[in-house]
């Protein structure tokens, strides 16, 4: 997969690309990333890349111009491929595993992260595929929500992981929740782990497993049970 991001703060990336899973999903050649810094597209001479807003109001607005320029640029070097273009929004659809696992199968994304009072509608509405939120609260920008989708992404791109069963059994998986683990010691300061996980019966350890993830789920996310029910 190819990533292009476009942003004011394109430093704001590199200690999150170059550690954990992301460093080593790019030494594995699975992904590569493009910082681009959105000043250097604006026709500015001071790089400004923001203005005031139509109609009054506070705030400063991300220009079309600029952002415009970025991904036409990116588009033109690379043509194979149609990347997906997702603005980092609060107003977009709220990420999920579902999405990520779409998102996955992309083969480019282009992604631009907002800043201010946010961008120019002609951007929304001319230039982005999709837009994505990462939760119900405004954040002064798209770059920790790229972050996240980044990270979210990455890990499902087949070969990323080291064990693929790790994302078979993970939360989300068929609308659940993970179960509950332990490890060494068996029993640290009187709080034992459950006995069946020690009993080497995997059928019993199984089925206890799903009833435990049945059970978290239940209490802590009784709306996943819901959608699981409605198919
Ligand atoms: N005025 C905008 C509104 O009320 O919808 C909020 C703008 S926010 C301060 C600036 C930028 O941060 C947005 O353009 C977007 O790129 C990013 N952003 C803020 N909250 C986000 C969220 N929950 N998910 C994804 N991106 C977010």
């Amino acid at each position: 997969m190819r990533i292009d991001i476009v942003t004011i703060f394109p430093k704001m990336f590199s200690p999150v690309l170059n550690e954990s899973i992301i460093r080593i999903a790019q030494a594995k050649g699975k992904v590569k990333f493009y910082l681009h810094d959105l000043r250097d597209y604006t026709p500015d001479k001071h790089r400004k890349v923001d203005d005031r807003v139509f109609g009054g109001g506070s705030g400063m607005l991300m220009r079309p111009e600029p952002l415009f320029n970025a991904v036409e640029a990116i588009l033109s070097k690379t043509k194979k491929n149609k990347p997906k273009v997702i603005l980092l929004s609060p107003q977009g659809k709220k990420l999920n595993q579902k999405i990520c696992k779409a998102i996955a199968k992309e083969k480019q994304l282009v992604l631009l992260c907002g800043h201010y009072e946010g961008v120019d509608e002609r951007i929304r509405k001319n230039l982005v595929d999709e837009e994505i939120s990462i939760g119900d609260y405004v954040l002064t920008g798209g770059e920790l929500a790229a972050m996240v989708l980044v990270d979210s992404v990455v890990r499902l791109l087949p070969g990323v992981l080291g064990d693929k069963n790790s994302l078979n059994f993970e939360s989300f998986e068929g609308n659940l929740l993970e179960h509950p683990h332990y490890t060494r010691p068996a029993n640290f300061r009187n709080m034992a782990v459950p006995e069946v996980l020690l009993s080497g019966d995997h059928k019993k350890i199984a089925a206890w497993r799903k009833e435990q993830a049945l059970k978290r789920t239940k209490e802590r996310r009784p709306d996943l049970l819901k959608k699981a029910a409605l198919g």
